[in-house]
């Protein structure tokens, strides 16, 4: 067995004395698609956070490969790491969130080439090349010369995704990415992240789409209430569940 990409042990986050994360464990391997799903306020979002490192994380461990993130623990006591290790530890994770976040003072090819020559230092003409390329992937290539505004949010996400994946991620972090979307405009999001799991992207999706994590999963994590109730493929979670928990939320959602 090779090493996961990312294996989270123990896992604790808190918000002044709330642990909103209270031990949480998984493992991602290599090309695997991992949703998270559960209810609003289960801790998905604190999860996805503390892989990207937004979070200082209060206990427990995140692994990438075999390096140790955000935190190590010297004789006993949690440190954090230096800024610069998490700068670049932080480049393996693409993060695409709920509302976009794209700059709106920003064209969509100026969205998409402004990490790869602020962060990669890329020249401009290669960053240009590689956001056109992106852009493509993910259906707008006519629309590189468009601001936010005169987007729809459908498109607004894909801007997003192409921006995300524009760093080259090893791992790509969904929150929710359909939520905002008006119910017309979730299929072509949907599609691109189909896209991306078909060639193999490494992905963790948090998901109220259960037709989505039903047909890309290779595995679904059921989190209550800052725990991990139920894990296993999406055939046992959403036709067999063992949590009496993961049952009654499934139920609501089908
Ligand atoms: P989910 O994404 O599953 O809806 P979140 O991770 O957003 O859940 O939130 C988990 C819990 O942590 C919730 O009770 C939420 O109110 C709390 N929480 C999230 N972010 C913060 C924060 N910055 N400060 C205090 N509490 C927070
Ligand atoms: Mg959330």
């Amino acid at each position: 067995m090779s090493t996961p990409v990312v294996t989270v042990r123990g896992l604790i986050k808190k918000y002044h004395d709330t642990a909103v994360l209270q031990g949480v464990d998984l493992t991602l391997d290599r090309g695997e698609v991992l949703s998270i799903i559960g209810p609003s306020g289960s801790g998905k979002s604190t999860l996805l956070r503390c892989l990207n490192q937004l979070e200082e994380v209060d206990g427990g461990e995140i692994r990438h490969g075999d390096e140790l993130l955000g935190i190590e623990t010297v004789r006993g006591r949690l440190m954090r790491v230096r800024e610069k290790d998490v700068v670049r530890q932080r480049r393996a994770f693409g993060m695409v969130f709920q509302h976009f976040n794209l700059f709106p003072h920003m064209t969509a090819l100026q969205n998409v080439m402004e990490g790869p020559t602020q962060v990669r230092r890329m020249p401009q003409a290669d960053a240009r090349a590689l956001a056109l390329e992106e852009l493509k992937r993910v259906g707008l290539a006519g629309h590189a010369n468009h601001y936010p505004a005169e987007l729809s949010g459908g498109q607004q996400q894909r801007v997003a995704i192409a921006r995300a994946l524009a760093m080259r991620p090893e791992i790509m972090l969904f929150d929710e990415p359909t939520s905002a979307l008006d119910p017309e405009l979730v299929d072509e999001v949907l599609d691109v992240i189909r896209g991306l799991a078909a060639e193999g992207m490494t992905m963790v999706i948090v998901t109220h789409e259960m037709s989505l994590a039903q047909e890309i999963s290779d595995s679904v994590v059921v989190m209550d209430r800052g725990q991990v109730v139920e894990a296993g493929p999406p055939t046992q979670i959403f036709r067999a569940p063992r949590s009496e928990r993961t049952r009654r939320f499934v139920a609501k959602l089908i």
